[in-house]
């Protein structure tokens, strides 16, 4: 599996107590905070479910990014 190997564009910290999940509204568990790609500096308070998607959109903006940028290079 070294797919989990890469470096996750996204730091993870606590949720303050109390605060709510921004895409759901559920209590929240983490803050999240891309900082790489498109999303850098992007940051909200997840639930576990929606701080995965809000992951995976975040190394997929940054694998797009990549990818764009391999190919400006290859050209
Ligand atoms: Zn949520």
């Amino acid at each position: 599996m070294s797919d989990n190997e890469f470096r996750r564009p996204v730091s993870v910290d606590f949720a303050p107590r109390g605060s709510s999940c921004e895409w759901c509204g559920k209590p929240a568990e983490k803050q999240l905070t891309a900082i790489g790609g498109s999303y850098h500096n992007e940051s909200g308070l997840f639930c576990s479910p929606c701080g995965e998607k809000f992951s995976n959109v975040v190394i997929n903006a940054v694998n797009a990014a990549n990818a764009a940028r391999t190919t400006a290079f290859a050209s």
